[in-house]
């Protein structure tokens, strides 16, 4: 496992500085994106492209997050996230294909 693998738990952006280190002698990062600051935690899995592809099928089999959890050995924590992040995607995918109108509003 790389520093370059290093991505901002806020934004998901990969251009992280380091920024000194905290008390507990750990390294501290900050996203140059939005200004996040984190630690590398090492007990955190990277999850593979592939695990996340068996994790999508899953979902379409209506199978509960915590079966996937179990059967990908996936944090329900990460599950959660990432299943939200994938039906705000969506949710946003909808909106633009649903043409609002040119709705004036007046205030
Ligand atoms: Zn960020």
């Amino acid at each position: 496992m790389t520093e370059n693998n290093l991505s901002c738990p806020n934004c998901e952006s990969t251009r992280i500085s380091k920024n000194g280190k905290i008390h507990n002698g750990k390294q501290n990062y900050k996203c140059k994106d939005c200004g996040r600051q984190f630690i590398k935690n090492p007990t955190k899995k990277y999850i593979t492209e592939e695990t996340k592809l068996l994790i999508d099928h899953l979902l379409l089999e209506k199978i509960s997050l915590a079966g996937i959890a179990r059967v990908t050995d996936v944090s329900e924590t990460w599950l959660q996230d990432y299943v939200n992040a994938k039906y705000d995607r969506v949710s946003k995918e909808i909106k633009v294909s649903k043409k609002k109108g040119e709705t004036n509003y007046s205030m």
